[in-house]
């Protein structure tokens, strides 16, 4: 799960992580108002939308007379920010960050997030600060500091020191920066972080050593361990189909192909997704039904298929174990009777009560077509998914 900047700087300084100051507003009037509050004569305003790249998009101005403020505001607020990370689309701006402008010496790339080789925690530090890290580790890898550690001692402060010492920080401000990484990584394991970046972390005029970019990403995997975190999720931040999705129980991504997926069991849907591209296709979504599926969580999944104009044929791979195939072909039927079928629909399936299932298939008087093996299925999508694009 993502949050806003705006929150995560909250996080942050709850955990002993200076960070400048701010307030958020919701229209240009309480930016100005937030300006006033915070005081001094140089502001910088700041789109809050789930992605990075604000910068370049036109969703971050450094100003200084009120009147810029409130336009730049204005403009922002109730708007959609285009970025490098976010597709045409863009995400729509509910508010605006109005944090005190810092007078910046040197700028620094922080991050900590999990390796998945050694399993173990990373920081990976960069000199080269406001930068996309990618950029950096192909252009200037030698300006990438990585350190591991174990997840069981923690970030200790020797390495915190080596790594600042490595990014060639200021020494005098050697303490404040030690402060700061300490406190991420604190932030990081205690709110079960997959991702914690700063870009940039900032060394200012005055020896402060400030996160002026937060980005937070939680392992959805432990929300459970922090009940506090679900007022902070935005859903008007997500895809809506895969909000939808989401809240119909199923797992669901769509990877722009034309034939969809509907399985069960994320190993299953691999497979299948594997299984089309061998043959040459092209899968048009992950979408797994989970084990539990009931007949309305199948019908969310078709509804959700139907809709994707790109979508030109679909594709039911079911291996019946604890869920009963004859349940899923009645889940099926039921759901092709309930949605507007627009294109053709193939099945496979297999083990418990797959001859029931197949049964209710054929009663159902539906233009079904039927497989025996997954390569079979794949390679008839494959044909009526081009027959279709002609
Ligand atoms: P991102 O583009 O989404 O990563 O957004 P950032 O929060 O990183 O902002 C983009 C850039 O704006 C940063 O890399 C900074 O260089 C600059 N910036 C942000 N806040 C301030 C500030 O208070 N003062 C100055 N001078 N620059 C700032
Ligand atoms: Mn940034």
């Amino acid at each position: 799960m993502k949050i806003h900047e705006y929150q995560a700087r909250e996080i942050l300084s709850r955990f002993g992580v200076p960070i400048p100051k701010g307030i958020v507003a919701k229209s240009a009037e309480e930016a100005v108002q937030a300006s006033q509050n915070l005081g001094g004569d140089v502001w910088a305003v700041k789109a809050q939308v789930h992605a990075g790249g604000r910068g370049k998009g036109g969703g971050v101005k450094v100003l200084r007379r009120l009147d810029d403020v409130k336009a730049f505001s204005e403009k922002l607020i109730g708007s959609r920010l285009v970025t490098p990370q976010t597709g045409p689309e863009g995400a729509p701006v509910g508010c605006v960050l109005v944090q005190e402008g810092v007078n910046i010496v040197s700028e620094y790339y922080v991050s900590f997030l999990v390796d998945r080789v050694t399993q173990q925690p990373l920081l990976l530090a960069s000199s080269a600060g406001g930068m996309e890290i990618e950029r950096v580790a192909v252009e200037t890898p030698e300006k990438i500091v990585q350190v591991q550690f174990d997840i069981e001692i923690g970030l200790t402060e020797e390495k915190a020191i080596t790594v600042i010492n490595r990014l060639g920080m200021p020494d005098e401000v050697l303490p404040q920066a030690i402060e700061v990484l300490m406190g991420l990584w604190k932030a990081y394991v205690s709110m079960d972080c997959t991702l914690l970046e700063i870009n940039p972390l900032v060394v200012t005029a005055d020896k402060r050593v400030l996160p002026l970019d937060v980005k937070m990403v939680f392992d959805d995997n432990a929300l459970y361990r922090h009940p506090e975190l679900e007022v902070l999720h935005d859903p008007l931040q997500e895809d809506p189909t895969e909000l939808r999705a989401h809240n119909s129980g199923l797992q669901y991504i769509p990877l722009g192909g034309n034939i969809a997926c509907l399985v069960n069991g994320a190993g299953l849907a691999m497979a299948t997704m594997d299984t089309i591209k061998l043959f040459g296709g092209e899968p048009a979504n992950f979408l797994d039904i989970g084990g539990g599926a009931s007949t309305e969580r199948v019908t969310a999944a078709f509804q959700i298929m139907v809709e994707q104009p790109e979508v030109k044929v679909i594709l039911v791979n079911i291996f019946g174990g604890i869920m009963k195939c004859d349940v899923i072909a009645e889940g099926v039927v039921h759901a092709c009777r309930n949605v507007k079928l627009n294109v053709p629909l193939i099945v496979r399936m297999k083990g418990t009560h797959e001859d029931i299932g197949k049964k209710i298939l054929d009663d159902s008087g539906l233009p079904i077509v039927v497989a025996e093996t997954l390569d079979e299925a794949a390679q008839k999508a494959i044909e009526l998914a081009n027959k279709e694009e002609k």
